[in-house]
């Protein structure tokens, strides 16, 4: 009698073990940042901001070809080989119907996939993102130089105008965090639609409308233009900082030379 009890309850302990297993693996799998595909960022990084324009240009002059294709196939192949392509595109060719020739199926795959990234991370594409400074503004890439004698890197861009300079939110989203904190000083961070995370440092003034957790339109008021926290000591600046949903920081240079493009093109 005794064993069969003890033999029930080593059932019961053995289930409950699986269970809090099952729920462990779960939970994991729940709570797991969204993992991003190792091609993607290296891809947008190798787009020149001067291809983007070029590609601007000859998409503006003819409509007909949609912009992905257009961007995908000159980033990827040479002039001599994007030519043939592209003059079939201006013929009302589709993308998927388009005749390769000669063209390795392994590079018509990359084209594909490169299209594929362009669709879905719409960085370059045409009015889709705005330009947060208004007005004059300067700035370079210094993307990764060294910031506190090599303790960190820079994650981000800064663009210099002077103090009380408007701030307007680049893509449209919820705003995630709002205030201050110790480098970034007054700050706001918006989370895009896209997923992506918008970082604006060094504010003179947050701007008064905004509210945690609340919806926030594309070119609304951010703030204006400072040098608080870590930034006292520097010149007026807007340090901007763009986080993809793995955690990963990217480069806002290349985008930031396209939107400001955009935005005087009347995009
Ligand atoms: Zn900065």
């Amino acid at each position: 009698m005794e064993t069969k009890v003890q033999s029930n309850l080593m059932v019961i302990i053995s289930q409950i073990i699986v269970l809090m297993m099952v729920a462990l693996v779960l939970w994991n799998i729940l709570h797991r940042p969204p993992s991003q595909d190792k091609d993607i960022y290296p891809y947008l990084r190798s787009i020149s901001p001067s291809l983007v324009i070029q590609c601007s240009q000859e998409y503006q002059a003819k409509k007909t070809v949609s912009w992905e294709d257009l961007l995908a196939i000159r980033s990827t192949l040479t002039e001599d080989i994007a030519r043939p392509l592209i003059e079939q595109l201006q013929n009302s060719v589709a993308f998927v119907n388009l005749n390769w020739g000669t063209i390795p199926s392994q590079t018509v795959k990359t084209v594909t996939r490169h299209r594929k990234i362009l669709l879905r991370y719409q960085f370059f594409t045409p009015g889709r993102y705005k330009f947060p400074v208004v007005g004059k503004t300067w700035y370079e890439d210094s993307f990764g130089s060294d910031r506190e004698g090599g303790k960190r890197t820079h994650e981000g861009t800064d663009l210099f105008s002077p103090e009380g300079t408007p701030i307007i939110n680049i893509c449209q989203g919820r705003v995630e965090q709002l205030g201050w904190n110790r480098l970034g000083g007054e700050r706001v961070g918006v989370r895009g639609d896209d997923g992506n995370y918008y970082y604006y440092a060094h504010l003179q003034v947050i701007s008064p409308k905004l509210v945690k957790g609340k919806h926030i339109e594309k070119g609304e008021d951010i703030g204006r233009m400072g040098h608080t926290g870590d930034a006292l000591t520097t010149p007026d600046h807007l340090h901007l900082g763009i986080e993809l949903p793995n955690g990963q920081w990217l480069n806002p240079y290349p985008f930031l030379v396209v939107w400001q493009y955009w935005d005087k093109q009347g995009n």
